[in-house]
């Protein structure tokens, strides 16, 4: 089978064709109650994120729902607390 030969239409351009990126919002409704303790935090001047515990994984912001594996079943950790003692 003969190898086709690009047209003389075919304009090659460097990195391959191009599309123009459209910005996104992702939106989702968490009751205020399930960051209260994020808001606080930070108003003591500590950063909380959530960790699942059911998967372990670890999510900041805080999320009130794993993404991972979708369980409910959340726990509050402190980051900056956890750091802070790393840096002294
Ligand atoms: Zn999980």
């Amino acid at each position: 089978m003969a190898e086709k030969k690009p047209s003389r239409r075919t304009v090659k351009v460097e990195g391959g064709p191009t599309i123009d990126s459209v910005p996104i919002t992702y939106r989702h409704k968490i009751p205020i109650g399930r960051t209260l303790k994020y808001w606080d935090g930070l108003r003591e001047g500590r950063i909380y994120a959530t960790k699942c515990k059911s998967c372990g994984a670890v999510y900041y912001p805080p999320q009130s729902d794993c993404p991972y594996c979708g369980s409910s079943d959340i726990e509050w950790i402190e980051l900056l607390g956890r750091y802070s003692r790393d840096l002294y």
